[in-house]
């Protein structure tokens, strides 16, 4: 059958790639050790299941209103006011199938074609698919390592054309594990001030921040930057629901509502009862608890897989301050050859480790960062100990 040229210009994602090869392997009966992980593993608390069971069984399984039910808007609403000091009323909020619905919409709605996006390398793989998709022009700024792989006002002034509709902005960061701090987020905001650029705030491991890091909602720095912003957020990382499939976008009336429209013919609501499990996620005291807890593990591993990198010969790692993961730099081992096989980059750096080690973890290219690797610290602390362990064994050889 024939293959749109719109589909066939999008690769697979290469982070689930990396996942389902690994996968395989372990079917196979091989002991892999896997870095590649996009999600908390900690199961989903079981205050927000009952949530879900209770309202399947209370009939809750029929068609809400396509944006998200009431009930849903309000406790999204209650949370970004309580939390990130945002107002946001019914109408500047939307609900969607995850967060990755939720940047796919909010591009369908404000690009059209010829319109370009900023964002930094490194970038989440999904980023520069979707704008494709929106038939938008992505345009890089390189992040360079100097800056803990953060741009600068300076950098995003330089970027800034006549055709600029957007920017994408990623904190807590995957893949590099940085957070922006507040006062480097205004710097950015700044810039922007007398532009019409809208500022996609993707803050989907808000919660997920170590050390002395402090997190801030891009459009909670000023009235400007609330204007302009779409602040997207979600369930999976911060309550461990990945696979429940629920995020959701807050802005501007008229963006949110062009979103609806199209989520409309699309897809509908949410599931219905996840809605309501996800009310329960943002309202049962007991979530604070349960998040710290989360917190406070990837915390200590991400100290743990840091310093344990950094004290491996020719691997580079700044300690992340957000989400979970390490990027360290690699590139001192290119044009090796270990064992048989040559390393020119990331990729053949993953594809050995995996084939010969059986440690699974991201190569950078796909996130346009060729010189890093990206190892999830979402495993346990003794399959992280294992895992570096061979890691340095093979680079010995
Ligand atoms: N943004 C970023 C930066 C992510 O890493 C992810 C998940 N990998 C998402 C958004 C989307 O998550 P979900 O669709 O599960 O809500």
């Amino acid at each position: 059958m024939k293959i749109s040229r719109r589909a066939q210009a999008v690769p697979p994602s290469a982070t689930l790639a990396v996942t389902a090869k690994a996968k395989e392997m372990k079917k196979q009966g091989v002991d892999v050790v896997s870095f590649g992980a996009g999600e908390p593993d900690f199961d989903t608390p079981d205050f927000i299941k009952e949530a879900a069971i209770k309202a399947m069984k209370a009939g809750r399984t029929k068609y809400t209103a396509a944006s998200g039910t009431p009930e849903i808007k309000a406790a999204i609403a209650q949370k970004l006011k309580r939390e990130n000091g945002l107002d946001y009323s019914a109408e500047q909020i939307i609900v969607n199938i995850g967060g990755k619905h939720s940047i796919y919409l909010a591009m369908q709605a404000t690009l059209d074609a010829g319109d370009e996006v900023i964002l930094q390398r490194p970038y989440w793989v999904t980023y520069t698919e979707t704008i494709k998709l929106a038939q938008a022009k992505a345009v890089f700024i390189e992040a360079s390592k100097d800056t803990g792989y953060k741009i600068t006002p300076k950098q995003l002034k330089k970027a800034i054309t006549k055709k600029t509709a957007m920017l994408l902005l990623n904190s807590p960061n995957n893949p590099g594990g940085f957070t922006y701090s507040p006062d480097e987020l205004a710097g950015l905001a700044k810039v922007l001030e007398g532009t019409d650029i809208i500022v996609l705030s993707d803050e989907i491991y808000e919660k997920l921040i170590y050390g002395d890091t402090k997190f801030v909602s891009f459009a909670s720095l000023s009235d400007d930057a609330y204007n302009r912003t779409i602040t997207l957020n979600g369930f999976s990382k911060t309550f461990s629901m990945t696979g429940w499939r629920i995020g959701y976008a807050a802005g501007a009336i008229d963006v949110i509502k062009a979103m609806g429209r199209l989520q409309s013919h699309m897809t509908s609501n949410p599931v219905t009862f996840i809605q309501d499990a996800a009310i329960e996620a943002l309202t049962n005291p007991a979530a604070a608890e349960t998040i710290e807890k989360m917190r406070c593990e990837f915390e200590k591993r991400a100290k743990f897989m840091a310093d344990r990198l950094n004290s491996i010969e020719g691997i580079a790692c700044t300690e992340p301050t957000g989400a979970f993961y390490c990027f360290p730099d690699v590139s001192a081992h290119f044009g090796r050859t270990i064992n048989g096989s040559k390393i020119n980059g990331s990729m053949d750096f993953a594809n050995a480790l995996l084939e010969q080690a059986n440690v699974a973890l991201v190569p950078g290219e796909p996130f346009g960062c060729d010189n890093n690797v990206r190892l999830s610290f979402a495993t346990s602390m003794q399959q992280i100990e294992k895992g570096l362990e061979r890691l340095e064994n093979w680079l010995k050889k």
